[in-house]
């Protein structure tokens, strides 16, 4: 059965905080068929995917996010060639985009990150979808440089689109407690408009089920929505669930008796509660099959999520912090996986248009 009333008023972009909160209050599968039937009427029955791979340069970082198992889990940085050979290998693939981003550098500079964009985009036609508005921020302060500067250099360099990771939860609060040393909620807002204000789109992010309450995700998904509404540079949301094993958040969690991680009918609620929030600013919503799995992915197809993400090829920071759905996913799985959702697959590259 669907709340008439919330259908209504997400499709006209005016679900308040307050409308938000007491949803989670609702009959879960009333609430899962309303942001359902919003998905329906803005995008129809179509669920995108995109053929990409990963390539994370290094896992060397000097940062000090608590929730990270990622960072010198091995002590790897690739060099010019590798990233090169990575990027040989997805083109032979198919994949329509690399996604790069590595740990931070005491000693890497915003000629660096540019050479790297240079040398792929040298050699190769492939989107590059790359930077987290962290790297963006530590490139600058590197090197002295404003992150317009920086942002301007990267996408004379080549820089198609930038993932909005970093996000975390976008509370002070919150990201004094998980990752200290990370730039602020103002910081990353300030990245994200100005990246969109250069002309490079971002996706946005949330890393959610942790410390934070409800209150938290929802001020997130508003705050993402009022940078939309500014900005209408963001192509797609994709709340990232924690993963809580291997790294001192979830342990500390684990320890006091916490549950690390949320529910999967919690995670089925943030889908379903982005979607609503969006309306029409905001219409892709993706559900990562790395993090939820790729059968708890079909069931947010159907909660408010309408793409799959990337097949990925090589996948380390949800592997390392404890996920076990895999590294790589072909085409065919995918275009599998969201048949098998009762939904119409296709392809599609970085920008969201269809290949
Ligand atoms: S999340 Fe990124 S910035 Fe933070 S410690 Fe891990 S690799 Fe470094």
């Amino acid at each position: 059965m669907l709340l008439n009333d919330i259908y209504e008023r997400s499709l006209e972009g005016k679900i308040t905080k307050k409308d938000a909160a007491g949803l989670l209050k609702a009959n879960p599968f009333e609430l899962f068929d309303t942001a359902d039937a919003v998905r329906k009427e803005l995008v129809g029955d179509d669920v995108s995917y995109v053929v990409n791979r990963n390539i994370n340069f290094t896992d060397k970082c000097t940062g000090t996010c608590r929730f990270c198992a990622f960072r010198n889990h091995v002590g790897y940085f690739l060099t010019t060639d590798e990233i090169l050979a990575r990027v040989e290998g997805a083109k032979r693939f198919g994949a329509t985009e690399v996604c790069i981003q590595g740990g931070l550098q005491p000693n890497m500079y915003l000629n660096d990150y540019v050479s790297m964009l240079e040398a792929i985009k040298s050699k190769y036609e492939i989107d590059i979808h790359a930077f987290s508005p962290m790297e963006v921020y530590h490139m600058s302060k590197m090197t002295g440089v404003t992150v317009a500067h920086s942002l301007n250099a990267l996408k004379e360099a080549g820089l198609c689109s930038m993932p909005g990771t970093a996000a975390e939860i976008l509370d002070d609060g919150i990201r004094a407690e998980i990752c200290p040393g990370k730039l602020n909620t103002k910081e990353w807002i300030d990245v994200v408009t100005t990246a969109h204000r250069t002309g490079i789109p971002t996706t946005a992010t949330m890393m959610y089920g942790h410390i934070e309450t409800w209150k938290h995700r929802i001020d997130h998904l508003f705050i993402i929505r009022d940078i939309q509404r500014e900005t209408h540079g963001i192509t797609e949301f994709v709340p990232l669930t924690f993963m809580g094993k291997n790294n001192p958040l979830g342990e500390s969690l684990i320890k006091a008796g916490k549950q690390a991680g949320v529910s999967g009918l919690d995670d089925l609620r943030m889908y379903a509660l982005a979607r609503l929030i969006f309306g029409r600013d905001l219409v892709n919503v993706q559900a990562s099959w790395v993090k939820l799995s790729p059968k708890l992915a079909q069931v947010a197809l159907h909660c408010g999520a309408n793409d799959i993400g990337g097949t990925l090829m090589e996948e380390s920071i949800s592997r390392t912090a404890g996920s076990t759905s895999g590294e790589c996913m072909s085409p065919g799985e995918m275009r599998d996986i969201i048949r098998q959702a009762g939904r119409n697959p296709r392809q599609r590259n970085t920008l969201y248009k269809l290949v």
